[in-house]
């Protein structure tokens, strides 16, 4: 099971793909997560990373497409992978399109998430992220049950750096612009599947089973 998924920052990717890897025992794989850890611990790609995550702005290709493609040739990606917020440029998806082909392979299901920009800037406003485990909840659609603490780990929540109202605008801009061109491209390979991301989040799994299991 190769599965990407699609879709505007907040359209519900995280949250669903962290659904899909618990039903289908497949591991999810989120370059925000990866850029995120390697600030946190302060390595010289989380650095560079950084400049360019504070600014809403994509992290160039040369540093993301290598340490994607190192990623899903790891024996826990035997079974297949979700990838959420790679690829974001043709380039990438070039990238992992080709990696994949060398082997006889392709991504099965591109599954696009689609909320229209005027539900992405309340959505952002209301995200808090576990700062320990990157669990994700919303103020008002997915609150914890206690104040501040995540569910899973108990570790604190947060609003990230880069979910602020601004940056939020910005990072539409760029979605618009260099991935939004995806879903042309995978509904040309003949994967894109696409799936209302305005509806409660049980209803918008209950599509994407739907899909998976067709
Ligand atoms: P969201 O969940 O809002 O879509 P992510 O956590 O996926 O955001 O990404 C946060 C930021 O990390 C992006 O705005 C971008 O700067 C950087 N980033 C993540 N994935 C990629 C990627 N595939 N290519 C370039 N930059 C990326
Ligand atoms: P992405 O990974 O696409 O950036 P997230 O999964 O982090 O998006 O979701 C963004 C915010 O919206 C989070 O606070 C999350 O709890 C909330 N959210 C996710 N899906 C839905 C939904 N279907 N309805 C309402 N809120 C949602
Ligand atoms: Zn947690």
């Amino acid at each position: 099971m190769k599965i990407i998924m699609l879709g505007a920052p907040g359209a519900g990717k995280g949250t669903q793909a962290k659904k899909i890897a618990a039903k289908y025992h497949v591991p999810h794989i989120s370059t925000g997560d990866i850029f995120r850890a390697n600030i946190k611990e302060g390595t010289e790609l989380g650095k560079k990373a950084q400049e360019y995550m504070d600014q809403g702005l994509l992290v160039p290709d040369e540093l993301v497409c290598d340490l994607v493609v190192d990623r899903i040739h790891k024996d826990d990606c035997e079974n297949g992978f979700i990838l959420d917020g790679f690829p974001r440029t043709i380039p990438q998806a070039d990238a992992l399109d080709g990696a994949l082909a060398q082997n006889g392979e392709k991504i099965e299901y591109a599954i696009d998430v689609e909320v229209p920009d005027e539900n992405i800037i309340k959505r952002m406003a209301g995200r808090r992220s576990c700062k320990d485990c990157g669990a994700i909840f919303h103020l008002v659609y997915n609150p914890p049950k206690k104040e501040n603490c995540c569910d899973v780990c108990g570790g604190p929540l947060v609003l990230r750096d880069d979910d602020k109202e601004e940056t939020v605008k910005k990072r539409l801009d760029v979605y618009h612009e260099q991935t939004a061109p995806l879903i042309d491209h995978y509904k040309k390979a003949g994967s894109l599947y696409e799936v209302d991301g305005t509806q409660d989040i049980n209803v918008v799994f209950e599509e994407i089973e739907s899909i998976l299991e067709a």
